[in-house]
């Protein structure tokens, strides 16, 4: 069989490729050896970010606000117990430095990853994605032409030749492995055991700390759903001594507690050294494992790279682009997931498990969601001299950051005039003028001031939301200059 572009691996960042794909009408198929999702989840908050992306796919709706909704990120606080004495509460970022700024017309999700994932898994086989759980890629192989795979569901194994092939593979990524990609970073940090119950701890969350570090005892968090997990130390626990670590963490001994399952995690850090290889592309864990104890950067970038591989892939797919319009792939992620590492390092873990914090000053947790940087080929006027990552009020609009936030009528934000395609904004019958003759959509938006532009500018936004290009006033040969920006930034075909 034939497809566009063919996902190995149905967690959340192959789904999320799937979903994105298949929303620009791009033909795809998605393989994922396991039946369904893990009955152990593991992420369950998604950033507002997220949020925006889901948002444009007709999603968030569907799914609970997280209780993250503070700037700072998860509040976790050192205990005795749930119950029992709480010490400092420790910040990913200093609080000092919230802001009153919307920065985003989402909130944060917050729903477990065994919920997550059949929901976008649904939603992409609703918008076309062919979705074939229980089938498992055998081997593969690419040439100039395209890439041919071996997978097998319940009968013979069978071939699918794409044009492009997305490895969300996981953290240990045989794909990545056989492509000889290396990984950077601090690679092996501990296992862990986590024991999932549910319990009828509600009232514990009143105050909206969601983590607490347990003297003695280890890691205790919440799915949000009744459901808690209890991280421990690497060792064998009979049942009876897990309900008794339980009891302890909790300090209360008269509740009913229902054991629904345990996990071990290797937990690990490294970012591959190259995120695609030809026509192949490393997606969420196989490109990156970030470990969730600092940030829960993990499965939120992962889902952030699908977004920005699924539209330069439906453009040199619709022929629209040239293919080096891919290249900007690796150029545009990988230093995001390397800053993500440093970032996790930063900052403080709340036990201090994992050695010496990285020496790297703390950027804040806005500027890490809705303030990275892109330098690439499809940015113009990104020069090295910038910061890595800011708040979107200190980037006003930088071509290479997402366009800003701004409500433009109730329930309508800046943000949703994008996603779809290319757009001019601007506000001037010229820049107007000069979109009509190409691919690109004219919004005419009043609030220009937060796109950094006089009344007379204009900014090119990319169909992921990310500023192209702009020209702060209007200059001599709008048509001209908006023409040659746009063939630039898109490697356009015409
Ligand atoms: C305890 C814990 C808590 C976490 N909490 C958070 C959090 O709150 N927020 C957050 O953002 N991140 C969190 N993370 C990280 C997050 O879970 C991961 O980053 C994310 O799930 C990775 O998704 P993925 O799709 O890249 O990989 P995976 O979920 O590993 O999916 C890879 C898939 O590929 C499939 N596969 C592999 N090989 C083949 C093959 N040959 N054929 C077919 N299928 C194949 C596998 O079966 C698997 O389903 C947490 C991680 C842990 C360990």
């Amino acid at each position: 069989m034939k497809t566009s572009v063919l996902v190995v691996g149905g967690g959340l960042a192959g789904t999320s490729a799937a979903l994105f794909l298949a929303w620009r009408g791009v033909d795809v198929v998605l393989v994922e050896k396991h039946p369904g999702s893990s009955l152990h989840p593991r992420a369950v908050g998604f950033n507002a970010r997220v949020g925006e992306l889901l948002r444009a796919v007709g999603l968030e709706g569907e799914l609970p606000v997280s209780r993250m909704t503070k700037g700072f990120g998860v509040r976790r606080v050192r205990a005795e117990s749930l119950v029992g004495k709480k010490y400092d509460e420790t910040f990913w970022t200093p609080p000092a430095q919230l802001s009153d700024i919307e920065y985003s017309p989402s909130k944060g999700v917050g729903v477990a990853q065994d919920k997550m994932e059949p929901l976008l898994r649904d939603k992409a086989r609703e918008l076309g994605a062919d979705i074939r759980m229980s089938t498992r890629m055998l081997e593969f192989s690419q040439d100039g032409d395209g890439v041919t795979a071996v997978v097998q569901g319940d009968g013979e194994p069978y071939e699918i030749h794409a044009d492009y092939l997305i490895a969300a593979d996981g953290h240990r990524s045989p794909i990545r492995e056989q492509l000889g990609i290396t990984r950077t970073g601090r690679g092996f940090m501990h296992t862990s055991r986590s024991v999932l119950f549910r319990a009828p701890l509600q009232e514990y969350l009143k105050d909206g700390i969601g983590q607490f570090v347990i003297d003695d005892v280890g890691f205790l968090t919440t799915y949000g759903d009744g459901r808690w997990v209890l991280m421990l130390d690497d060792r064998e626990y009979a049942e009876p001594e897990l309900r008794q670590k339980i009891v302890q963490a909790i300090g209360r001994d008269d509740l009913e507690i229902e054991i629904i399952t345990t996990g071990r995690w290797t937990i690990s850090a490294g970012v591959a050294d190259q995120f695609s290889q030809g026509r192949i592309f490393l997606a969420g864990d196989a490109a990156h494992t970030l470990p969730p104890s600092r940030g829960g950067f993990g499965a939120n970038v992962g889902i952030e790279d699908a977004h920005n591989l699924a539209w330069k892939l439906a453009a040199v797919i619709n022929g629209e682009s040239r293919p080096s319009l891919l290249d900007t792939y690796d150029a545009e992620r990988r230093p995001v997931a390397t800053l993500c590492h440093q970032q996790i390092f930063a900052r403080n873990d709340g036990h201090n498990r994992d050695g010496e914090p990285e020496d790297a000053p703390l950027i804040d947790n806005n500027a890490m969601h809705y303030g990275v940087l892109y330098r690439s080929d499809a940015v113009l006027g990104a020069g090295p001299e910038l910061p890595r990552a800011q708040l979107p009020e200190q980037w006003n609009g930088q071509p290479g950051t997402r366009a800003p936030h701004v409500w433009i009528e109730p329930g309508k934000s800046t943000l949703d005039l994008f996603q779809r395609g290319w757009v001019l904004v601007a506000d001037h019958p010229q820049w107007e003028e000069a979109a009509a003759g190409l691919n690109v959509h004219y919004e005419r938006v009043e609030r220009l001031d937060v796109f950094g532009l006089s009344a007379k500018g204009a900014s090119l936004v990319r169909p992921d939301g990310y500023v192209a290009w702009r020209s702060t006033d209007l200059p001599d040969d709008p048509t001209g200059t908006l023409k040659s920006a746009f063939s630039s930034s898109s490697a356009g075909t015409r």
